[in-house]
């Protein structure tokens, strides 16, 4: 048995072949006077090769990512494994049985609760088990989301560049065989608490991405999640399927490129994820929920590029991320 805190597994990592467990958190509250509940868990292997850290679910109300990995693990033949692949598919799964982005038990996000505590609550200690006895056994993590309940994402990598070299050229070329239409790439945000700054601060290369969105699955953003994995898996060694890097399209986020709702209403958009916009374009039109006679405000982009991601609710609040423009970039620069 391996434990951090309230977490604990008897799940045996070095075993051969196809076996599946549960990380347990230990919790008491009003619901359960004591409970154990499960974090599901796979672990994939054959002989002896590298290790690949996949986990969805960090977000409960993100799903692509979370059925991508549940059909890898009946899709991949274990005979065309040389290695092992660890799956987490519903890392924050008392949010994922919620279907919320944040944990249930203690309002956490998990992607700001790294690198974990064994005393500082649920959600910080599923953070620190993984940090703690998986992040050490992977010499690539691969983490994927999505736009969850109030977002949508143009299918992409999610690229936190560190300054080593080593880990921002891995960084790089993974994003490349993962091979979304986009990479958003941005600086490495120090003690940010998210899992990206987590394992790139242990030495283990490490990569996001974003597919599609709306607590919705959409089967074309889940073809590309189900397509990239594979050819991140080819690209470290475990997996031996034939497939070539499709290569992506490098993007930073433009100086001035989020749409922010000035103040609340309906928005009425003018574009979608994906699409091209150029500086001053109109962007929509936000409606008065309360005063239909008050006129629309139009709203224009402050950056030309590509459309990353919107807001996907038609009522915002005041302060809303409508829309993130990017502008594209060399990957040499990078
Ligand atoms: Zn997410």
């Amino acid at each position: 048995m391996i434990s951090f805190g309230p977490v604990h597994t008897t799940l045996d990592f070095s075993a051969a072949g196809i076996n599946a467990g549960n990380l347990y958190l230990d919790h008491s509250d009003d619901r359960h006077a004591a409970s154990l509940i499960p974090v599901p868990v796979i672990v994939l292997r054959r002989g002896e090769g590298p290790t690949v850290l996949l986990t969805a679910g960090i977000h409960g109300d993100e799903y692509e990512g979370q059925i991508a990995l549940r059909r890898l693990v009946h899709d991949l033949p274990l005979a065309e494994l040389t290695g092992r692949i660890i799956l987490l598919p519903a890392f924050n799964a008392p949010a994922v049985r919620a279907a919320r982005r944040v944990s249930p038990l203690d309002g956490v996000n998990l992607n700001r609760a790294f690198p974990g505590a064994p005393d500082r609550g649920p959600t910080a200690a599923i953070a620190g088990f993984v940090m703690e006895h998986l992040v050490p056994m992977a010499d690539f993590v691969l983490d994927l989301h999505s736009g969850g309940t109030t977002g949508l994402y143009a299918d992409q990598a999610f690229l936190s560049l560190p300054a080593e070299p080593r880990l921002r050229a891995k960084g790089i070329e993974a994003a490349a065989w993962l091979g979304a239409p986009l990479t958003v790439t941005i600086p490495l945000e120090p003690d940010f608490g998210d899992f990206d700054g987590a394992v790139l601060a242990h030495g283990v290369p490490f990569l996001s991405s974003e597919f599609g969105g709306g607590a919705l699955v959409s089967p074309g953003s889940l073809a590309r999640a189900v397509a990239g994995v594979r050819r991140v898996l080819h690209w470290t060694g475990v997996w031996r399927g034939d497939c070539a890097a499709p290569g992506t399209r490098y993007v930073v986020p433009a100086p001035g490129g989020r749409l922010l709702a000035p103040r609340a209403g309906l928005f009425e958009p003018a574009f979608d994820v994906g699409q091209e916009v150029a500086a001053d374009q109109i962007a929509g039109r936000l409606h008065d929920v309360d005063e239909p006679l008050r006129p629309p405000l139009d709203l224009r982009f402050g950056a030309a590029g590509v459309v990353v991601n919107r807001y996907r609710a038609a009522l915002v609040p005041a302060g809303a991320i409508l829309a993130t423009v990017a502008g594209t970039v060399a990957p040499e620069t990078l």
